[in-house]
């Protein structure tokens, strides 16, 4: 079946008792045993475990990312939090010189302090994936990067991890499903912010970890998830798979307006630097053809005038909102080194951009 089939009609059933064409939102906390005091039959038993919505969605993103198994999380960040718990160790864990903060905070702040030796590498150069060795335990790849737009190899970066018996998990945010998928690539795991293109309205959070093989790996995080109460509650994963209904399509056009705006800005004086991986002139454009279908909604500019014009920018922008997050209908546009708080990361010229569904003509400032 195809992408677009797949994601309309995965783990989608006309409720029964109603014949509901649309899933029902089911709130209980707990459900039925069994006359002898086990579970029941649809084996459920307390909402912090498991619920029916979040198993239907879950399974929907098993067979969207093709995967084996999936396990749904109430943020991103409650998704990146149980791999790296449930991942055994320590041990050497490698990330990206760019990568979602958040990431970077919990494996220096939480992993370190357990033993882990934490290294940081470059996705565009041939330094990822000779960082990887005999001591690697967890390569985590974002690709394409927050913010910077880098863009790993994921076959390469598998094949040396396999070689060296490492774990590979991509986050898949920036990307999607609809455009990337990484266990087909060979990697181990993929993260989701589903806040972010799967839930695609700005209006619900959730992460997602999809396993190529339900082994003691998924069972650990899935246990990490039960004992921290980090489950996706009912709504929120009604919500994103509702999102998921309509990804192909919405990030199908978040990708052509992306191109646009990135190839209109590439062209203004004002701009040092077009961070975009549909353009040419980006370090890693062929590897993102290769592994891409399109080169998704998000992009980042630096501006000549450091963080002066960097903010006046983000001010005086009319059609995009000036908030962090993306993947939603709207554009967004945020200076980053702003809100990463007392020892900011990212370039003081830098803006993120998430490019919306309004028609590209209007989004120029
Ligand atoms: N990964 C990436 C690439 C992100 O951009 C974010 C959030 O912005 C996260 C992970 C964390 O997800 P959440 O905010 O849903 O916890």
């Amino acid at each position: 079946m195809k992408l677009s089939t797949l994601m309309v009609h995965a783990a989608s059933r006309p409720q029964p008792g109603t014949a509901a064409v649309a899933d029902s939102i089911h709130l209980s906390t707990t459900f039925v045993h069994a006359p002898d005091g086990t579970r029941a039959e649809a084996g459920l038993e307390y909402q912090r475990e498991a619920h029916p919505n979040a198993i239907a969605l879950e399974n929907a993103l098993t067979l969207v990312e093709h995967g084996a198994a999936t396990l749904s999380f109430a943020s991103g960040m409650a998704a990146i939090s149980a791999l790296m718990h449930a991942v055994e160790g320590p041990g050497e864990v490698l990330i990206g010189t760019d990568l979602y903060q958040g990431t970077r905070s919990l494996a220096r702040e939480f992993l370190a302090p357990a033993g882990w030796d934490v290294l940081e590498a470059e996705y565009a150069s041939d330094q990822f994936a000779a960082a990887i060795g005999p001591l690697t335990r967890l390569v985590w790849l974002e690709t394409p990067s927050n913010p910077l737009l880098a863009v790993g190899d994921i076959a390469a970066t598998a094949l040396m991890c396999k070689a060296h018996g490492a774990l590979l998990v991509v986050d898949n945010t920036f990307a999607s499903p609809a455009l990337q998928n990484p266990l087909l690539l060979g990697a181990d795991v993929v993260m989701h912010s589903t806040t972010k293109y799967l839930g695609g309205h700005s209006d619900v959070m959730g992460g997602a970890l999809v396993f190529a093989r339900a082994d003691a790996l998924f069972e650990r995080a899935s246990h990490f998830r039960h004992l921290h109460g980090a489950l996706l509650p009912p709504f929120s994963a009604w919500l994103t798979l509702r999102g998921l209904r309509t990804l192909e399509v919405r990030v199908q056009r978040h990708a052509e307006n992306a191109q646009r705006v990135a190839e209109y800005l590439a062209t203004r004086r004002e701009i040092e630097r077009v961070n975009y991986p549909g353009l040419s002139g980006h370090p890693n454009h062929a590897v993102a053809a290769r592994q891409m279908r399109a080169f998704g909604g998000m992009l980042s500019i630096q501006l000549r005038g450091g963080r002066a014009a960097a903010l006046a920018v983000a001010g005086q922008v009319r059609l995009f909102t000036n908030a962090t997050s993306l993947g939603g209908v709207e554009s967004l546009i945020e200076h980053r080194a702003s809100v990463e708080g007392k020892h900011p990361v990212t370039a003081d010229n830098l803006l993120r951009l998430s490019i919306g569904l309004e028609d590209a003509e209007d989004s120029a400032w």
